[in-house]
């Protein structure tokens, strides 16, 4: 199933939607199954922890709620409050080669050397973003601090669907609610990696969330982004360096994962700037297309 939160132009904020092809169903009704939150309210993202309860609605729904085109809406992050987003640096080999031929980029890390048997996130980790940053296509990105330097990175962004602790790489995607694309907006500069990468709007997740069964093998997506028709990132996630698996069980080595929480896997080769005015437009395989403006 593919669910989205969008806007309707004239009036209608944050419904949720069930992505038909072309058309997105009004399924908004199934938001009734979540429970009642008093203060404080459980940690994590309250619809990807009833995602079940949410699904069986929604799909009791698709027959009498309003259709949209789906160039008719706004479409916003499918998932609303992450508790926290985690990202993998340098999780591409021909990144981590551009990176260190390329003093723009990572000023910080550039000049990191990694040991045989050692790879970028064994030795550096994971690093989180702000859960602030994130929004949806329709709401693009508005670059931070003037006219620095700002890249785009597209990422499959993998959603965590149960509280989860120490779980074994083999099992690590039996917690996965689905995957969406992301984009790890980076401001190019020498203040620490989380900084630079949390400005509001600097995380972008679309067009939708695919539930996981939809995606039999994550580690086999193509993936491309263009900049104004003009394509700059293209790759698979079987390139990955740590795999999906690997990254979940790293993430919950030191954290709990929490309902909604996201992972940006790591990106490709061919970073590079955007400026005001200029669209990205993202794939990924099974899971679909989203134009991000830029401001
Ligand atoms: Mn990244």
């Amino acid at each position: 199933m593919k669910l989205c939160r969008f806007d309707i132009p004239e009036g209608g904020a944050d419904r949720l939607g069930l992505v038909d092809g072309d058309s997105v169903i009004d399924v908004s009704g199934a938001l009734d199954v979540l429970p009642p939150l008093r203060w404080p309210v459980p940690p994590g993202d309250a619809l990807v922890d009833h995602l079940d309860a949410v699904r069986a609605k929604a799909e009791t729904l698709r027959g009498e709620g309003a259709r949209f085109a789906r160039t008719a809406v706004r479409l916003k992050s499918p998932v609303a409050n992450p508790s926290k987003v985690f990202a993998a640096p340098l999780n591409y080999a021909k990144h981590v080669d551009e990176s260190k031929s390329d003093a723009n980029l990572h000023q910080n890390t550039h000049k990191v050397d990694f040991e045989p048997g050692e790879t970028p996130v064994s030795k550096l980790g994971l690093f989180l973003k702000s859960s602030s940053s994130v929004v949806g296509p329709a709401d693009g990105v508005t670059r931070a601090d003037g006219d620095r330097r700002t890249d785009h990175e597209i990422e499959l962004a993998v959603v965590i669907g149960q509280q989860t602790r120490h779980i074994a790489s083999a099992e690590a995607l039996d917690v996965v609610a689905g995957y969406c694309i992301g984009l790890d907006m980076t401001l190019r500069g020498t203040e620490e990696r989380s900084y630079r990468k949390s400005p509001d709007g600097y995380t972008v997740l679309g067009p939708w969330l695919v539930t996981a069964d939809e995606i039999a093998d994550p580690s086999a997506l193509d993936f491309w982004l263009e900049v104004k028709g003009e394509r700059r990132q293209t790759s698979n996630t079987r390139e990955l360096t740590v795999g999906i698996r690997d990254l979940i069980a790293i993430a919950s080595s030191y954290m709990t994962l929490y309902p909604g929480d996201v992972i940006l896997t790591g990106t490709p080769d061919g970073v590079g700037p955007v400026v005001a005015g200029d669209t990205m437009t993202c794939w990924i395989d099974q899971i679909g297309e989203m134009d991000v403006p830029v401001r």
